[in-house]
């Protein structure tokens, strides 16, 4: 039987974030389902949200409740505002690189914020993040990390989280902890459009649910305006928010612009769903055929490039886009310091909801969302995790032979809660992208 001080699901940046604030002293696995880098965070393109000085708060604050049509958890927030400046000199101390204006940062901003303050690396922000934390973790002699591992269950003792229970190989693990992280991403993988990796199906949040774990706002899924239209199956193609940021247009069948492109995610995506009924067309426009073509390319190299590889060239002609499931607000409930209702048992990342997104996420606060709360669990747990013993208990393992029945019940747990949540959500987006 496998012991660790510390286990941690998932390879996004918040699990890679909790690993490193890890003291070395502790013995730390990571497993993931898939290899380390295939996560959202390694996709994230618009960049990451920070407070650019003390007068940006008010309205950072507020950009951010407003989004989240006020049904955020103020102090969240605040917390998640207030930590941002110290997040981005950890991750520049961890070789992350900014795109720059001289010596100053060069920011840009997304739908919803009133002003510049997205830190970003290029287009392609997410793998300048997640791959330098990759080498940072890979340097660390206490951390373990299994790829191609799949967590099957947590390990409960008297509402304890005592562990989990993994496939890897046809084979069925056990590693026991004194804590425990979920950091397992997002839900994309249940609906069948989604910009997701399709192996994010939810586990964290079904065997949450199977165990009671408290969740919040399960319905709180944000669908993304524009992902690149193909009759292809698979993961979306997302053309950021900064496209529209930086002056795009979304255009209808006859070529006309039918809504402010600098609204909030879930009504520009209402509006497009609303459009595409009109036209009875499976898509919309967007266009940014009246921006300088040498700006789009330097500005959105790598859209760029995926466009031509579909056969658009977007300095030229429109490009088809269509709405795809996105972001996931709701998740497993934890307080400002990432602790779940279960104990020793954290959760970080898009699983987790910290209420910092209320009922929609403002533009580039996840990957901060993640860093910032991942830290602090940390942080809360090795004040006592020098208390805890670690148990001998095996749970029957027999129950978890079968993967692909363990794959289609959780699917169908997650299903079933949102659809018990919000039928209305469910009958509207599940339909239209699950
Ligand atoms: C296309 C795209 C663009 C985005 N752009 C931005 C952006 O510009 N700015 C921003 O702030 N946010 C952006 N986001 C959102 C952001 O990337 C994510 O919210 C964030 O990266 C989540 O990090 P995470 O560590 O929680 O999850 P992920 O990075 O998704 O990591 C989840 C990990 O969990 C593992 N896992 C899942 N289930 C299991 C299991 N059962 N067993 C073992 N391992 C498991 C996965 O293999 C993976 O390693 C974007 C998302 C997408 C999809």
């Amino acid at each position: 039987m496998k012991k660790a001080d510390v286990v941690i699901v998932g390879t996004g940046v918040a699990g890679l974030f909790c690993a490193l604030n890890i003291p070395e002293n502790k013995n730390v696995f990571m497993i993931t389902k898939d290899s380390i880098e295939n996560n959202d965070s390694y996709l994230a393109q618009g960049g990451i949200s920070a407070l650019k000085n003390k007068q940006d708060y008010e309205s950072y604050f507020e950009d951010t409740m407003r989004a989240g049509h006020y049904e955020n958890d103020k102090k969240a927030v605040e917390v998640m505002i207030k930590s941002s400046q110290d997040i981005i000199k950890e991750l520049i101390n961890y070789g992350v690189e900014f795109d720059m204006e001289g010596d100053s940062f060069s920011y840009t901003r997304e739908g919803a914020h009133s002003d510049f303050r997205i830190l970003h690396h290029k287009d392609i922000t997410g793998k300048e993040i997640t791959s330098k934390l990759i080498m940072a973790v890979n340097k660390r002699k206490n951390i373990t990390v299994s790829e191609y591992s799949k967590m099957v269950d947590i390990i409960e003792e008297n509402n304890k989280c005592t562990g989990i229970v993994y496939r890897k190989n046809g084979k069925t693990e056990v590693v026991k902890s004194k804590v425990t992280i979920l950091a397992t991403g997002g839900i994309g993988g249940v609906f069948e459009n989604s910009t997701n990796f399709p192996h994010l199906t939810a586990d964290g949040i079904a065997v949450a649910l199977k165990h009671n774990i408290d969740i919040k706002d399960i319905n709180y899924i944000q669908i993304h305006p524009t992902t690149l239209y193909t009759k292809q199956k698979g993961r979306r193609f997302l053309i950021s928010e900064s496209v529209r940021g930086e002056g795009a247009y979304l255009l209808n069948k006859k070529g006309e612009r039918f809504v402010n492109e600098l609204l909030p995610r879930d009504i520009v995506s209402s509006a497009i769903l609303n459009q595409m009924e009109k036209d009875r067309s499976d898509y919309v426009y967007i266009s940014v055929t009246h921006l300088e073509p040498d700006f789009v390319k330097s500005k959105f190299p790598n859209i760029y490039e995926k466009c031509l590889e579909e056969g658009y060239d977007m300095t030229k002609e429109p490009i088809p886009v269509t709405p795809a499931q996105h972001y996931f607000m709701g998740g497993i409930k934890v307080d400002t310091e990432s602790r779940t209702s279960m104990k020793n048992l954290y959760a970080s990342g898009e699983v987790s909801c910290t209420g910092v997104h209320g009922a929609n996420r403002l533009a580039s606060n996840s990957l901060l969302e993640s860093l910032v709360f991942a830290k602090r669990g940390v942080i809360d747990f090795m004040s006592y995790i020098d208390d805890i013993e670690i148990s001998d208990f095996i749970p029957d393992l027999a129950i978890y032979e079968y993967d692909e029945k363990i794959d289609e019940e959780y699917k169908n747990i997650v299903l079933d809660e949102i659809k018990r949540k919000d039928v209305e959500f469910y009958d509207k987006w599940c339909k239209h992208v699950g």
